[in-house]
């Protein structure tokens, strides 16, 4: 074991244990050093030292209730002390009526619902279900694309925190991005690239797996005419059309799911984060008729013991409820045009933000060093640690402000619980005017 770091004596006992006993995600372990949260309220959290923070990415972009969600903590406390767990084997109305609201709120005929407890774990699961279902083995995703990281998702996954998993699973090809911004490819163009890719794999595609809206990888948004276009060059060539709506499903975009901007149903849909509104660990794959009958005369081999789980079931179905008894889709919505004002606001008043773009409460910052060249602050020299040190400390001056936001790959993430109001916008964005001064600073000249 390496010998521990010193640590500092202003650390709590929480941090101290916390840093001594747990392996941090994604980080040299050398440089984990996590702050004490105590708890939160509504859209603001409050670290170990009593300072409160409004919560501008809703964590890791899935606390869209926010912190104080009773109707949910309420259905899990019911859960928990009436029955906490029942095998998968056996139905229990938690999960039926999360069932059965799943098909109500998303588009066309999706209705069966396999359930999981995590986005990875709902990903894993799209790939094998457009596996068994359509007899072929390869998954089209994108470079810039984040579904997760256990051996399938990762392998599906376009960004650099695939590196260290690769070769990964057999099968999983990458094609290139709707990335107006950045990119030297059109979206459209791009999708071109991707009709080519597909003749020329022959009949051998499962399926072409995006998030409809890129969510960790830049809060990216194609053109209107992209996902449906999409999903005819998908089935033009036999394979289906996968959308991960990990963190842009419920409410996030304003409506209920990221494709819906668009209007079009894919034929799998992957869902986890929002789901529960975080209140609980919770993932759904859920499919069309067409897909859910197929395994009526085909072994589905796949499953959990905690898929279903009866408290994460009861967090979701309280969680979409609540979506829709306090008309949170449509707050989003009115909100999340505001927000997108206000942003634009912070651009021209900051030379270092190349491009602010998204949709509802789901937003990004793209900074620059250059913006007439748009040319990013310096990646970090191991690669794999997504995103540039200067977006880090820009992220260390908003909570030096008091405003917590996520950040990677030279973006900062504005993802807010949906809750939010203008007046905690305003406060927020005031803050992000003061913490811009350092990416500015540290621009070209
Ligand atoms: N898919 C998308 C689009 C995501 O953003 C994420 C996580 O950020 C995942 C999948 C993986 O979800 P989880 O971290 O719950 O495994």
């Amino acid at each position: 074991m390496a010998e521990e770091p010193p640590l500092s004596e202003e650390r709590s006992e929480v941090e101290r244990l916390d840093k001594k006993y747990v392996f941090g995600t994604w980080s040299f372990q050398s440089e984990v050093d996590p702050t004490e949260v105590v708890g939160g309220e509504g859209v603001r959290f409050t670290d170990g030292s009593g300072d409160e923070f409004i919560d501008f990415s809703g964590q890791l972009m899935c606390s869209n209730l926010g912190h104080s969600a009773d109707a949910v903590a309420d259905a899990i406390a019911k859960q928990a002390q009436e029955g906490a767990y029942f095998a998968p084997g056996f139905a229990t109305e938690a999960r039926a009526r999360l069932g059965e609201k799943l098909a109500e709120v998303t588009p066309g005929t999706l209705s069966k619902t396999f359930f999981s407890t995590s986005g990875t774990e709902a990903v894993e699961a799209a790939i094998k279900i457009a596996r068994m279902y359509t007899g072929k083995q390869k998954i089209v995703s994108r470079y810039r694309s984040y579904h997760g990281a256990t051996a399938g998702s990762i392998s599906v996954t376009g960004d650099p925190r695939r590196l260290k998993a690769e070769p990964g699973i057999p099968g999983a090809i990458k094609a290139p991005d709707p990335y107006a911004y950045g990119s030297t490819l059109d979206p459209m163009e791009s999708l071109e690239y991707i009709d080519e890719m597909l003749m020329l794999e022959g009949d051998t595609v499962a399926a072409i797996l995006v998030e409809p809206i890129v969510g960790s990888n830049g809060i990216l948004v194609p053109p209107e005419e992209y996902l449906p276009r999409l999903k005819e060059i998908a089935h033009d060539h036999g394979a289906l059309l996968i959308c991960d709506e990990v963190m842009a499903g419920f409410g996030r975009t304003g409506e209920w799911f990221g494709c819906d901007v668009f209007d079009v149903t894919p034929d799998i849909m992957t869902m986890a984060k929002g789901l529960s509104g975080a209140y609980a660990p919770l993932g759904a794959t859920i499919v069309t008729p067409e897909i859910a009958d197929h395994f009526e005369d085909e072994l589905f081999c796949h499953g959990h013991t905690y898929a279903g789980h009866p408290v994460a079931c009861a967090a979701g179905l309280a969680a979409v409820e609540t979506y829709q008894e306090e008309n949170l889709i449509d707050h989003a919505s009115e909100v999340g045009d505001s927000l997108g004002d206000r942003l634009e606001e912070l651009a021209d008043a900051h030379p270092s933000v190349g491009d602010t773009r998204g949709v509802g409460l789901f937003r990004g910052i793209e900074l620059t060093r250059d913006p007439d060249e748009r040319v990013p602050f310096g990646e970090r020299e191991d690669k794999i640690s997504t995103g540039s040190t200067v977006v880090d400390d820009v992220a260390a001056a908003a909570a030096d402000e008091g405003v917590y936001v996520a950040n990677m790959i030279n973006t900062l993430i504005i993802a807010p619980p949906l809750p939010i109001t203008e007046p905690d916008i305003d406060e927020a964005v005031a803050a992000l005017d003061t913490a811009l001064e350092v990416s500015d600073a540290a621009m070209d000249r």
